[in-house]
């Protein structure tokens, strides 16, 4: 059975009702004037952009089935925040709070914005191995097999922010596999889909795993940066849900948060991102864009690691070759980013780069500088 099978039907939103009946009325003299907003002449309500099939595969089983179904958020940090109120009332029902897990190190937000829905157990697993610069794959298993049953795990569904650093398709099975062991609820981060591959397909192959194994789970998407829309806040919640009714009687309950919060999202770029995605000549230039993107991205990291290596610059420095998407865990400790810091050169204290903030006309003062730094 669905984990929200006590999930109530939420009772519509008046205004919104007004205009469903509006819509829904085949009468040629229908006048909406119940809607408080602006329309132009030709004035259609703005339609939800469908990305959800984007995330999912258009052939996904589970849009098929009509148990998937997207709310149009306030870009990726709002996609988080509508999940973790949705699951704050409707799936943390035992008696203590559920714990929440996040990968050590994550971008910070993610356990700012739970705590904000009200959940107060946090919790990390292992994530990074700093000495191997790599995956640490074993811990993380054992922290998910140690998870309180039920748990919800927040896991970075593609070019994890800040390590760079995704698991392989195989360790992927492998920590489904002990998600669904342990019943954890999964809650997939999208905020760079098509950075880490240049491809979106390839890089929601997690999210669709989870989803052909048979969890419920809420999918986060952002298309700030795949779509350069930074300040538009375009964001979807993607809910797959066991069953049409179980989609249906949790949506509406999302909609119930969003009418309380803030009402309605924005329009604008919204319209950009389902426009783009719904023809086929625009999708093929947004995807060759993509790709672009992520082809400097690729280009910048080989060209660092040769750079380095060729200067015969101390350490090992495989893993800016082998992270993938904007970032990279250089592995440079704090007075290393401090020295960087006198020349000029900006970076978290963690050793994160910004992948993009290298350039072919900057990237030998840079390498000098690290070399300087490291020896
Ligand atoms: N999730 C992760 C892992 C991120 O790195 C970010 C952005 O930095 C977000 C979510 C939120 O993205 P947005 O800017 O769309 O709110």
């Amino acid at each position: 059975p669905s984990l929200f099978t006590d999930v109530e039907l939420a009772a519509p939103v008046v205004i919104f009702q007004l205009t469903a009946d509006y819509k829904a009325d085949p009468s040629d003299k229908k006048i909406n004037l119940g809607v408080g907003a602006y329309r132009t002449d030709e004035g259609q309500p703005w339609v939800l952009p469908v990305v959800r099939s984007l995330v999912l595969g258009k052939d996904s089983p589970a849009i098929l089935q009509n148990r998937a179904g997207g709310v149009q958020s306030i870009s990726g940090t709002g996609a988080l925040r509508l999940a973790a109120e949705f699951l704050f009332r409707f799936y943390n029902k035992r008696e203590k709070s559920t714990a929440v897990y996040v990968s050590s190190p994550t971008w910070g937000n993610q356990t700012a914005v739970f705590k904000n829905a009200g959940f107060t157990d946090h919790r990390t697993y292992r994530y990074w191995d700093a000495d191997q610069c790599a995956l640490d794959y074993k811990g993380m298993l054992e922290d998910i097999e140690n998870a309180p049953e039920f748990s919800i795990f927040i896991l970075h569904g593609c070019a994890h922010n800040p390590t760079g650093l995704d698991p392989s398709h195989e360790e992927w099975i492998g920590i489904a596999e002990a998600c669904k062991r342990r019943n954890i609820f999964p809650v997939l981060d999208c905020a760079y889909q098509g950075f880490a591959s240049g491809d979106p397909d390839v890089d929601a192959w997690s999210t669709r795993k989870f989803v052909e194994l048979g969890f419920e789970l809420l999918v986060c998407q952002s298309f700030a940066k795949n779509f350069g829309l930074y300040n538009e806040r375009i964001g979807n919640l993607c809910l797959v849900m066991r069953d049409s009714p179980t989609l249906s009687r949790c949506r509406s309950q999302v909609e119930l948060i969003v009418r309380a919060m803030y009402s309605n999202p924005p329009n604008h770029g919204a319209r950009i991102v389902a426009t783009t995605l719904s023809n086929p000549a625009l999708k093929q230039e947004w995807l060759d864009n993509l790709h672009t993107m992520a082809s400097r991205i690729k280009a910048m990291r080989h060209l660092l690691h040769s750079k380095l290596r060729s200067k015969g610059t101390p350490g090992n420095w495989d893993h800016i070759i082998t992270q993938i998407g904007m970032f990279s865990y250089t592995g440079l400790n704090a007075s290393q980013v401090e020295f960087l810091r006198k020349r000029h050169i900006y970076l978290l204290s963690s050793g994160r780069i910004n992948m993009c903030g290298i350039t072919t006309s900057n990237i030998d003062y840079l390498v000098e500088s690290i070399h300087d730094a490291v020896t």
